[in-house]
């Protein structure tokens, strides 16, 4: 049975679904002003890994994973200018613009890493409505006020009925000598107060008409009213990285229990995040590596392109609540991982069942079960499928044989775990790209070996390789500097 490890409770519960073979699943997305990189992977895969386990599983899941396209400040304490707005000002573009630009290149980043589209994304932007309804909510049980257009949580309060800052842990003393002493926090009544919503400044580009002023709504805001309006006022699982535990994850609980009386959620899950060389991902160390850079091998600190297979692979090597550091070696390791796991599987197809098995395979099944079962044991899965390539190995060198009952169960183990829940393609899909790369640098080659020959009056050779190409349907244009070429 499934066990995961509960941020609320501190420790790990069986799984136990509101509603019997279904299950609602709400992870924090991304805020949309800029490429994607290592720190949104992880959220990414480890809650697609989950995705993945409930549904074979048997589960039919609800899986909601929003956009962020307001509300999200420059600083978290409700100050500064939205993200996305600074972007479409410095860009010169309309806000919307900056969100479906940035949107799409996510999405293109996810299928490359294999990672499952949600059921449902709603952007912030969408649900001002609900937003606005949520936040009257508070203002009618009282746990919220006005000040300056503006309406803020007042924690205060809150914290006399309800225990704020259980999930984090931090009292409000912690979260008072944390907080930074910020301009217009003379608004509030204490710097521990929240924004649900934001009078705009006359400079602010996207704002929205409400009861309390011409504005928009506080970052915490989308998530709770997005997650109950999809999932329900009480829903299953709500997952993110650990950044996010406070002030986002520990205000969408105050707003949830302020306006509903009750938790909306009744497991949190949180990955754990990734540090760069031992140092925190973050702009003042020009350490982020955005995924396309990976992809490429376009950065500093990678000597090499690297496949998002192997970032997948990198990130599913550890447990989602450990940290992981990023190096060049460790990817360069990761690589020939996930290799010898491609080869091992490519020769699971490949071999031939014997009349009985030499080699053991054990109960693989179960054991990539039980791995999964504790809390997502990713690396526990893969250390039992090299286990596997072992025995796969020595039949393919012809040192052991495998009878039919035996090839038969491990090939769909492997196609279970290794494929399905884990999400590693390791039957060439992978190279799909590598191999578009491939043909495109082939028939360059081609036509350079054409230009060579017309520049040594190669008439002959020049005019078989231009025939021949365009037999294969080929445009071929001559230009100054060479040529130009489309199919
Ligand atoms: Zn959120």
């Amino acid at each position: 049975m499934l066990q995961i490890y509960n941020t609320l409770s501190r420790q790990k519960e069986y799984f136990k679904p509101l509603h019997e073979g279904h299950v609602g699943m709400y992870v924090c997305g991304p805020t949309v002003y800029g490429d994607a990189h290592l720190g949104h992977a992880r959220p990414a895969i480890t809650f697609d890994l989950l995705y993945r386990y409930l549904m074979h599983l048997g589960y039919k899941v609800r899986y909601v994973r929003n956009i962020t396209d307001v509300g999200h400040l420059e600083h978290d304490a409700d100050e500064g200018e939205d993200k996305i707005a600074k972007k479409a000002r410095l860009e010169q573009l309309e806000p919307m613009e900056v969100v479906q630009y940035f949107t799409n290149r996510y999405h293109r980043d996810m299928e490359l890493l294999n990672v499952l589209p949600p059921s449902i994304e709603p952007h912030a932007s969408g649900h001002i409505i609900e937003q606005i309804a949520f936040v009257q909510k508070i203002m009618d049980k009282g746990y919220a006020y006005v000040s300056n257009g503006s309406v803020y949580m007042d924690v205060e309060k809150y914290a006399k009925d309800y225990p704020y800052g259980k999930l984090s842990g931090r009292n409000l003393e912690d979260i008072v000598t944390e907080t930074r002493e910020l301009d217009g926090q003379q608004e509030k009544k204490h710097s521990f107060d929240f924004a649900l919503w934001k009078k705009a400044a006359p400079e602010h580009i996207m704002h929205w008409p409400s009861p309390w002023s011409e504005g928009f709504p506080g970052w915490h805001m989308e998530c709770s009213a997005m997650g109950t309006k999809y999932l329900g006022e009480e829903f299953d699982i709500h997952g993110g990285g650990m950044d996010l535990m406070f002030p986002h994850h520990e205000a969408e609980i105050a707003q949830s229990c302020a306006a509903l009386g009750k938790e909306s959620v009744h497991y949190w899950m949180h990955n754990n995040m990734i540090t760069i060389a031992g140092k925190k991902m973050g702009k003042s160390y020009n350490n982020f590596i955005t995924l396309e850079q990976f992809f490429a091998g376009k950065h500093e600190l990678l000597e090499q392109p690297f496949s998002p297979m192997t970032i997948r692979f990198f990130i599913l090597q550890a447990h989602y609540r450990s940290t992981v550091d990023f190096s060049n070696d460790a990817l360069v390791a990761a690589e020939k991982g996930l290799g010898r796991l491609t080869e091992a599987y490519q020769r699971l197809m490949k071999i031939k069942a014997s009349a009985a098995s030499s080699v053991e395979i054990g109960n693989l099944r179960e054991r990539c079960q039980e791995a999964m079962d504790d809390d997502l044991n990713s690396p526990i899965v893969i250390s039992h499928l090299f286990d596997s390539a072992r025995a796969i190995n020595t039949v393919f060198d012809g040192k052991g044989t495998i009878s039919e009952a035996d090839l038969e169960e491990l090939r769909a183990v492997w196609k279970t775990y290794a494929m399905d829940i884990l999400g590693l393609q390791l039957d060439g899909a992978q190279d799909a790209g590598a191999g578009m790369d491939a043909y495109k640098g082939a028939v360059d080659m081609l036509l350079n070996m054409r230009l060579e020959a017309k520049r040594n009056k190669d008439w002959g050779t020049s005019d078989k390789i231009r025939n021949a190409l365009t037999e294969l349907g080929f445009t071929i244009k001559d230009t100054k500097d060479g040529f130009e070429w489309s199919l």
